[in-house]
């Protein structure tokens, strides 16, 4: 059998010695020995290689991605998985938003900031060679996911631990959903959380003081991919005294990412202050159960992970609390309204 070199063009190969793969995530085809599955190279599939490209934009994935959230089986809750009676035919999430940004906003470099992530967040080129766009958005609960929650003052309500587990599983599925549209567009595109390269950690039973830095240099609490902090970059909202990010459509909801080599303007609304939107009326804080708000050091996660355990073991495999985000002035509004960059 003839060994090929990387990069060497193919020749005197028949069919039958070929093993072709297709990767959607890079939009590359990989050749490779069936015998050993030998890398012989690799084909990117450019934009260009298809030509017909220039039907997609930002309206078109916003629509696709509403039109996703309003019909698709996986945005209710089934019979068979329904916690309760109550929550049978629930629905999760109400129409998400929207935000883009440039791959190479300046403000993604901040996060690699030791104060706010760290060198370990990846930058949207580090994920996706060739990126040019970051689509971010917000998928809001819906009424009946946060007024289930707000009546119960201690525990997580089952819409709510629905909305986390259920609701997270439809935020991947809807991120897929993207990604073919892309795809099928002729465009690349990398979906940072369920990409082999995430990472995340947290310390629980550890203060901040004590942990430190993790064994690999890498804080405790964190990742390297910050859905909230990427919204925060693409200008869908600020953080809130309560950590949540405060949206316009508030701060009940779960957050989703794309990086793309689809090439669009920018918009989102950036804002001066960490906490633009955030009234600092203090409801999150007399909301929380095991008091892990103050106006002094906003959240302090061990003490809010340390609960997160508490209820992971009541209520496993599910989890939740999400008392400061209803309830509130922010659940579903932006109280807060100060100063754009
Ligand atoms: S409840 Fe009030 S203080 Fe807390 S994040 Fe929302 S607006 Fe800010
Ligand atoms: S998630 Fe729960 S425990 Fe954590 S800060 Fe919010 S209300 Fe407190």
């Amino acid at each position: 059998m003839k060994r090929v070199a990387h990069g060497e063009p193919i020749k005197n190969i028949t069919a039958r010695e070929l093993a072709v793969f297709y990767c959607g995530q890079q939009r590359t085809l990989f050749l490779m020995y069936p015998s050993d599955m030998t890398f012989i190279s690799s084909f990117p599939l450019r934009p260009s290689n298809r030509g017909g490209n220039d039907t997609m934009n930002k309206q078109v994935l916003i629509d696709a991605a509403i039109r996703f959230t309003r019909s698709s089986e996986e945005n209710i809750i089934s019979d068979p998985v329904a916690l309760s009676e109550s929550v049978k035919g629930l629905v999760i999430f109400d129409d998400p938003i929207f935000s883009f940004a440039r791959a190479d906003d300046d403000l993604f470099s901040t996060l690699k900031k030791p104060s706010v992530i760290g060198e370990h967040f990846l930058l949207p080129h580090e994920w996706l060679e060739g990126a040019k766009t970051v689509i971010s958005f917000f998928l809001p609960f819906s009424e009946a996911v946060r007024t289930s929650n707000s009546r119960e003052s201690t525990w997580p309500s089952d819409g709510w631990l629905h909305g986390r587990i259920e609701g997270q599983a439809f935020l991947k599925s809807m991120c897929l959903k993207l990604q073919d549209d892309l795809a099928e567009a002729g465009f690349r595109s990398i979906i940072p959380l369920t990409d082999s390269r995430f990472r995340s950690r947290s310390g629980p039973g550890k203060t901040r003081d004590e942990a430190g830095k993790g064994g690999q240099g890498i804080p405790y609490y964190t990742s390297n991919w910050s859905e909230r902090h990427i919204a925060w970059v693409c200008g869908l909202g600020s953080f809130g005294l309560s950590r949540g990010l405060v949206t316009s459509k508030g701060v009940a909801g779960r957050f989703g990412s794309l990086v793309t080599d689809l090439q669009v303007e920018p918009d989102g609304e950036r804002h001066e202050s960490f906490l633009s939107f955030c009234s600092s009326c203090g409801s999150c804080i007399k909301n929380c159960p095991v008091n892990a708000i103050s106006f002094e050091h906003g959240k302090d996660q061990d003490i809010c992970s340390k609960f997160q355990d508490e209820i992971k073991e009541k209520f496993k495999p599910r989890y939740g609390c999400g008392k400061c985000q209803v309830g509130v002035p922010c659940e579903k509004n932006m109280p807060g309204r100060r100063g754009k960059i």
